[in-house]
């Protein structure tokens, strides 16, 4: 008999969160796999239960889950934890789960805490769909018009740039963009707000607004015509190699979107 390898969330400041279930699955695991074992110690040590951990972070994942593997193989139930909320959503855990898949074993999640979920639920955007995009690296903060779609999207940021992050957005979706800004989640200082990206600095500017954990979720643009988000797609990719004029003139040719439009479009984007 193989193991069975578990995804188990766990609260993400309010220990109060952790579910029944999944402190049974900790309890009963032969193995928790911790992205940092000082942390979910505490967590352990929190409910009683004193489990063998070992760590798998983003600097051992191959190592580590290999070792992994083969107690899985020998029938070890392993319980993957992260430092906080779900693990492999923005966390390790994915290639480890990936291996598990490839190799028939059985893999289980344990549903709880997901910072991402918690705040789009708190966002009050009606939306069929949302699109989860973790945290802005300084290459996709370069690329914003992939985020301006027709529904919400929800980001992570860390606090020391939250402030230029926000900045970023307002300069490109304008001050009418709707933001939410969930800080803190279950925790003392807990605050969701939902506003307008134009007055979103100042509420930042706020006594300790910087302080602590956040999730961004962006409000829905627009929807888009059809040809007319094609139309922007070639652009974009003519821009990175002519001028405005050309560009625009070329994007027209190929989607008949009006050159005009285009033109109007490709200025904003190479100021
Ligand atoms: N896997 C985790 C999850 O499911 O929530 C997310 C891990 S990611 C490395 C950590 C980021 O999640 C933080 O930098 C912050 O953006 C967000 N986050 C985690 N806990 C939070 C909280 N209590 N309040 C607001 N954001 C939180």
């Amino acid at each position: 008999m193989t193991g069975t390898l578990y995804i188990v969330a766990t609260p993400i400041g309010n220990l109060a969160d952790s579910s029944p279930r999944s402190v049974e699955i900790l309890r009963s695991a032969d193995i928790v796999a911790c992205e940092d074992t000082r942390t979910s110690r505490t967590l352990l040590a929190h409910h009683g239960i004193n489990a063998r951990t070992v760590a798998l972070h983003a600097h051992n994942e191959r190592e580590a889950g290999e070792k992994l593997l083969r107690a899985l193989r020998e029938g070890s139930n392993v319980a993957l934890v992260s430092d906080a909320g779900t693990p492999a959503i923005s966390d390790p855990g994915a290639l480890l789960v990936a291996a598990a898949h490839r190799e028939g074993l059985r893999v289980i999640p344990v549903p709880g805490p997901s910072a991402a979920i918690a705040a789009y639920s708190a966002s009050g955007f009606a939306a069929d769909s949302f699109q989860f995009v973790g945290f802005l690296s300084n290459r996709k903060k370069n690329s914003l018009e992939e985020l301006d779609v027709p529904w919400p999207v929800v980001l992570y940021e860390a606090p020391h740039r939250v402030l230029e992050t926000v900045a970023a957005l307002l300069e490109h979706f304008g001050p009418e963009r709707e933001l939410v800004i969930a800080r803190e989640l279950t925790k003392k200082f807990e605050e969701v707000a939902r506003m307008r990206l134009a007055d979103a600095p100042g509420w930042l500017a706020g006594a300790h607004r910087q302080d602590g954990e956040f999730v961004l979720v962006l409000g829905p643009g627009e929807q888009k015509r059809p040809a007319l988000a094609e139309a922007e797609r070639v652009l974009g990719i003519l821009l990175e190699h002519l001028p405005a004029s050309e560009a625009a003139k070329l994007s027209s040719k190929i989607t008949g979107v009006p050159k005009k439009e285009l033109y109007a479009i490709a200025v904003k984007r190479v100021k």
